[in-house]
């Protein structure tokens, strides 16, 4: 465990804690209440101790959460801040995490043990590799068998470059996460220098691509209704879960040869220096007070989906087709909002009108909005 530091004082902590990104943290045992810890996160400049209490063999920072190991709690809050400064951040270049724990020879920054021992390390020899299957941020997706199965398998472009080293860390967390409406997850593969993650094969592609190549003609209203109500479903895991996944649109959105949709690359690390006004940045889909102050929650994350909903109701096109990008926040903050699209059902409409609410508080949650959109497919006629 690279941030445990064992028995340090406070002042040693904060030396070691710089430069002091935000959620740049370590765990060392605390010298005041022995026996507990202490979690020392760096937010705004500053250090932040919080004690971690060591109760009935379990540890708890807020006497709500418990978790039976050190482990299981950094992995809880660095998915999600859940009412400390900030969430914790693995930041592979900092000193403050020992190298040395990597033995292997090949020079990745993650360790590739934690996957082993945890049984995620799929061997190349495993593996045989097809066609492309599509391009993304990190690099190629290409079609794969493993053990008789169909799987999709990317390819980390630069293994060693901080955003792959971030998508690991999340890998890593997302090995506890199964749901029948998120792309699962089957492992990893140290290739030499070359890291790939090995997901479940999903026949029919991007839910983005799907209802523009099909189109009006050949996308029901029930296929609608179930793909939104499939999406709905997996994020309301997510949210049961608090995992927030930050880019939620139709092209992370896959469907399966059933016709299953399922979330994809949900909670995954976005690197903060991109910024909000960097192209990748999917400033149609984040909520105003994400792009704004960086605010992500499970509210932002239901702003997304009213926007997803519009793209699978206007069968794939791009949101707020009129506006320059750089004026949709301007509008969307004097309170423009999309118009239905043609032919879109009153209630569904109305899910949109509420995810775009102002403040998050006011919108609804994943669970609600997953029950309505269960009702209206099992009450749906063609
Ligand atoms: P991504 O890097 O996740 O954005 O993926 C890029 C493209 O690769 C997607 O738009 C899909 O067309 C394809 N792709 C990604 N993951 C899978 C998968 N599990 N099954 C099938 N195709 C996939």
């Amino acid at each position: 465990m690279p941030w445990f530091h064992g028995k340090i004082t406070r002042e040693d902590a904060e030396a070691l804690l710089m430069p002091r990104e935000d959620g740049l943290f370590l765990v060392r045992e605390s010298t005041n209440f022995p026996g507990d810890y202490a979690l020392c996160v760096c937010f705004n400049g500053r250090v932040e101790h919080y004690r971690v209490i060591y109760k009935d063999s379990q540890l708890t920072i807020d006497e709500e959460e418990y978790f039976d190991t050190l482990s299981k709690l950094v992995e809880h809050y660095c998915l999600d801040a859940d009412g400390l400064c900030t969430r914790l951040r693995i930041n592979h270049h900092n000193h403050t995490h020992n190298h040395n724990h990597n033995n292997n020879n090949n020079n990745h920054l993650l360790d590739p043990k934690a996957f082993e021992e945890a049984g995620w390390v799929i061997r190349m020899s495993e593996l045989k590799l097809g066609e492309v299957l599509g391009k993304g941020e990190f690099g190629d997706v290409v079609l794969g068998t493993y053990r008789g199965q169909k799987v999709a398998v990317k390819k980390l472009k630069d293994s060693n470059c901080k955003a792959a080293q971030d998508y690991l860390t999340e890998a890593s967390l997302m090995t506890s996460l199964l749901h029948r409406n998120l792309v699962q997850l089957l492992g990893v593969v140290f290739d030499g220098p070359t890291i790939c993650v090995v997901t479940e094969f999903m026949a029919k592609g991007s839910l983005v691509d799907y209802l523009r190549s099909r189109g009006r003609l050949h996308v029901t209203a029930r296929d609608q209704i179930a793909f939104a109500a499939d999406t709905c479903a997996g994020m309301a895991y997510l949210e049961s879960r608090r995992v927030i996944h930050r880019d939620l649109a139709a092209r992370n959105v896959l469907i399966s040869e059933e016709g299953v949709a399922k979330v994809c690359d949900f909670g995954l690390a976005k690197d903060p220096s991109l910024g909000t006004e960097g192209g990748k940045f999917p400033i149609k889909w984040t909520a105003p007070e994400a792009l704004r102050y960086s605010r992500f929650s499970n509210k932002s994350d239901m702003w997304s989906f009213g926007i997803l909903l519009w793209e699978i109701y206007s069968f794939g096109r791009v949101p707020y087709p009129r506006i320059q990008l750089a004026d949709v926040v301007k509008h969307v903050e004097k309170g423009y909002r999309m118009e239905a699209p043609e032919g879109c059902p009153p209630p569904i409409y109305e899910i949109m009108t509420q995810a775009w609410e102002i403040s998050p508080e006011k919108r609804p949650t994943f669970a609600a909005v997953s029950a309505k959109l269960n009702h209206m497919r099992e009450n749906h006629t063609d």
